[in-house]
């Protein structure tokens, strides 16, 4: 075992900035079109932070849709006939003069009695609403090469619209009976009025979601269902479970389509606030489809003969703001041995880069074995990082506050006995493994 980690204490605002400033050194997240002074609330991922984001949705992806075999998988597209949006109840929902309270964030119509005396129906903040606009949080295009009202079309501010008008096109192709389920990983666009908090609100994000379509009578069993599996998954990930609530929403919070609703809280650096929603949605999604478009959105249970309009119990949760999670929750700063370091507490599945390998020095064919090493693991998909720069002591932090679980050391005792140091990231405990059984070593513990 290492010595002890002392952990230090951290102000909340120093933790986002030096989250920011992380991101940015280490190729994890920058500012879009930084060069331009950059685009208000959106942002690009590097190297690091594509991997990452690709490892937290395949986990989602996997838990969700590969080892159930009661959900399916679906990518519907981002620009949809204008009256879903007329449907879902988006157009309309959106179209009233708005301000937007300045601490919690919840947007109020500006004729509430209470809104109209300054104070937040909710937080009861005074005097920080912002003024009062006719906002529609959708962005707005057209599609063909006439700029006019009857070609506009929107930019999808949620995915689970996309799996509403499709439920029947994968009942019936993927043969499934209710109840069963619809996922979704896929950008989503709104004009929020204030983004902000690093990924935690922006204007163009990704969303993971899915919509189970269970019989009436039944919704209230599942809802606690997908309750208890969504808070699960998140542990699984790693994140600490202290860090992490349920907050429902009482009667005057719920969307206008829910009958219940439930956020994941996470502990931000900036305070609890939301990481997931899990809702019943009832079968108000399915039946204003029906209306709208005139076709059938049924089910017919074949062996019993009943028909139904199903409810939705309903999970969504934003790709970036699970990385913000994830990213806060791995964010230490510690004594080790006497010397500072930065490092992401990362779960190995998670982390961009799971093995680097460094020669000790660069003589005695060092460098050719762990070029060797660093190569074989490359080729089976492991993703590993060479590096002869530096003290080893200075790789070893790079490695740290990039979140790579495992540095291999190739050294004097390689050469005669053909093992390799390997060191854990968080114990800082050192083991010595035959380099040629370094990539087994490193997939049992992925
Ligand atoms: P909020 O109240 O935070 O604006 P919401 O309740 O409108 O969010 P939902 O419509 O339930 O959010 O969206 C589901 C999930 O999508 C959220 O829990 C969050 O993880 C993510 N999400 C929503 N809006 C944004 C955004 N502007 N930026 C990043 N992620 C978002």
């Amino acid at each position: 075992m290492g010595p002890p980690n002392q952990e230090r204490p951290m102000a909340a605002k120093d933790v986002m900035d030096k989250l920011v400033s992380l991101c940015k050194r280490r190729g994890f997240i920058y500012q879009s079109s930084e060069i331009y002074g950059g685009t208000g609330s959106v942002w690009d991922y590097g190297p690091l932070g594509i991997e990452l984001k690709r490892n937290i949705k395949d986990r989602w992806w996997s838990a969700m849709v590969h080892q159930r075999d009661d959900i399916e998988g679906l990518d519907a597209s981002i620009l949809m006939h204008p009256r879903v949006w007329e449907a879902s109840g988006h157009v309309e929902g959106f179209t009233d003069p708005l301000v937007e309270c300045g601490t919690c964030h919840r947007r109020f119509r500006a004729d509430m009695p209470e809104v109209a005396e300054g104070q937040c129906p909710v937080c009861g903040t005074k005097d920080t609403f912002s003024e009062a606009r006719l906002f529609n949080l959708m962005f707005k295009t057209f599609m063909g090469p006439v700029e006019e009202a009857a070609n506009q079309v929107y930019l999808r501010p949620e995915t689970a619209q996309g799996s509403y008008v499709n439920f029947l096109n994968v009942q019936t192709a993927a043969r499934q009976k209710v109840p069963f389920g619809i996922a979704q990983i896929g950008k989503a666009f709104r004009n929020e009025i204030t983004p902000g908090n690093f990924i935690f609100r922006t204007r163009e994000f990704e969303q993971m979601e899915m919509q189970f379509f269970v019989e009436p009578g039944t919704d209230e069993d599942w809802f606690e269902f997908w309750k208890a599996a969504r808070m699960d998954w998140h542990v699984e990930m790693g994140i600490r479970k202290e860090k992490l609530r349920f907050l429902e929403h009482g009667p005057d919070e719920l969307a206008h389509y829910a009958k219940t609703a439930f956020d994941i809280e996470y502990e931000y650096p900036f305070g609890w606030k939301e990481f997931e929603g899990i809702h019943n949605r009832t079968d108000f999604d399915l039946s204003r489809h029906q209306e709208y478009s005139k076709k059938r959105l049924e089910y017919i249970d074949t062996a019993s003969g009943k028909r139904f309009v199903p409810y939705v119990i309903e999970t969504a949760v934003g790709v970036d703001r699970t990385l913000l999670v994830v990213l806060c929750d791995a964010y230490h700063e510690e004594e080790v041995e006497g010397e500072q370091r930065v490092v992401l507490r990362l779960a190995p599945a998670l982390a961009p880069l799971k093995v680097a390998v460094f020669p000790l020095v660069k003589k005695d064919g060092l460098p050719e074995i762990a070029q060797k090493l660093h190569a074989d693991l490359r080729a089976a998909a492991i993703p590993s990082f060479y590096d002869a720069a530096g003290s080893i002591g200075r790789r070893y932090r790079r490695q740290d506050e990039a979140g790579t679980p495992w540095c291999v050391t190739v050294d004097g005792q390689t050469n005669e006995d053909g093992t390799v140091t390997v060191r854990d990231r968080d114990s800082l405990e050192q083991v010595r493994v035959p380099a040629d059984g370094v990539l087994t070593w490193v997939r049992e513990r992925l």
